[in-house]
């Protein structure tokens, strides 16, 4: 299962997050006083830690992808 810490890159990165009706309540706070947004607090995300349309492990899978291709030495 995802990280909190991959849960919440992943949520900047998805375009179909949606904050929840308690976000308020089981989210960190950022510096600026704003809700951080993450799968945890999006209205996708189910109680069994899942994305319910789908998408966590897309945008991992791409997250990991673009990581391989910046380690990737060209000299
Ligand atoms: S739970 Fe699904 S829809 Fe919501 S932010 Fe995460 S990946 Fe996106």
């Amino acid at each position: 299962m995802a990280s909190k810490e991959q849960l919440k890159k992943v949520a900047y990165r998805c375009s179909q997050h949606k904050f929840a009706n308690n976000a308020s309540m089981t989210s960190s706070i950022g510096t600026l006083g704003q809700i951080e947004k993450s799968c945890e607090n999006c209205v996708h995300f189910t109680s069994d830690h899942k994305c319910d349309i789908n998408l966590t492990d897309e945008i991992l899978t791409n997250m990991a992808m673009e990581l391989d291709y910046k380690e990737i030495d060209w000299h």
